[in-house]
């Protein structure tokens, strides 16, 4: 497994593969990586070549988010990578990702314009400039991402769509731990206590969940079942609780097509996210 920082040995690298026939696989990541990373890139296994690119994206992150505070450890995330088989990982600094003087955005309506977009005005700006530079300089045949960040996933595929870019986006499922949590390099911000108060994220979904198995459509009962479950930890706050369409990203009030429940709660300074998906209910 190779570490480079530079585009021009990333490109070189890839070149190198693909005029052998390889495919390439490629999962961003913003390192600090779990097993929910190790997901993707296991999943990215199938191609014959897999990159991952660690990069804390300033660009990202709003003037009072966690940027300087992000978890990093470079050696712990290419130990995790060499046994799940990557071939390169592609580590720049901010300054060989932006350069001295850069003017150029990817930016997206109406998807980013709910859910974690109303609290991070700038996030999906940061995102999809730097999952399209990162597409430009992999020029991977797929891109992995997670469910986990669900939303995100579907910026990323409408971006690819409108955009024409040449790749496959394949979305991973959420990877939790045993007690239900969703993992997540944020979580080791969490004290014990907090780790506890985390869990009602994961009551408050399997709860929203079981309730649409079980045949609830009206969106309103839901999220007022999913909300009370949350306000019964007093170390919660409910940043948001909402269901949407999963390919518009807009609200809806009764279950139908494919939906997404998403819910964003601060225990105590963190910020968590969780959601389920149902596809395909009621139609
Ligand atoms: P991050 O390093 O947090 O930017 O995440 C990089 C990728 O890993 C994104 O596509 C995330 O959705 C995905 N990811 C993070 N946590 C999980 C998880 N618990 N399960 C599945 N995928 C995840």
């Amino acid at each position: 497994m190779k570490i480079v920082s530079t585009i021009t040995e990333v490109r070189a690298q890839v070149g190198e593969w693909k005029k052998a026939g390889n495919t390439v696989g490629f999962v961003p990541t913003m390192g600090y990586l779990h097993e929910g990373h190790m997901s993707l890139i296991d999943a990215a296994g199938e191609n014959d070549k897999v990159v991952v690119s660690i990069f804390v994206n300033p660009m990202q992150f709003g003037p009072n988010e966690d940027l300087a505070s992000y978890p990093r450890d470079l050696e712990h995330d290419a130990a995790l990578c060499e046994a799940h088989g990557v071939d390169l990982i592609f580590h720049p600094t901010p300054e060989e990702m932006y350069g001295e003087n850069f003017y150029s955005y990817v930016d997206m309506n109406v998807l980013t314009q709910e859910l974690c977009g109303l609290s991070r005005p700038v996030h999906f700006r940061g995102v999809c400039t730097v999952v399209a530079k990162l597409f430009n300089i992999v020029t991977s045949d797929k891109a992995y991402f997670g469910q986990k960040d669900a939303q995100q996933l579907a910026v990323i595929k409408r971006m690819v769509k409108d955009l024409n870019m040449p790749l496959t986006v394949i979305g991973c499922p959420i990877v939790r731990e045993e007690d239900g949590l969703a993992k997540s390099s944020r979580n080791t911000y969490l004290s014990a206590e907090e780790r506890k108060a985390a869990l009602v994220l994961s009551r408050s979904i399997f709860l929203g969940r079981q309730m649409v198995e079980e045949g609830e459509q009206d969106c309103k009962k839901i999220i007022a079942a999913m909300r009370e479950e949350i306000e019964k930890e007093p170390l919660a706050k409910i940043d948001y609780v909402k269901i949407v369409n999963l390919d518009t990203v807009q609200q809806i009030d009764k279950i139908s097509g494919d939906v997404l429940a998403a819910i964003a709660v601060y225990i105590g300074k963190t910020r968590l996210i969780d959601n389920f998906i149902c596809e395909q209910q009621g139609v």
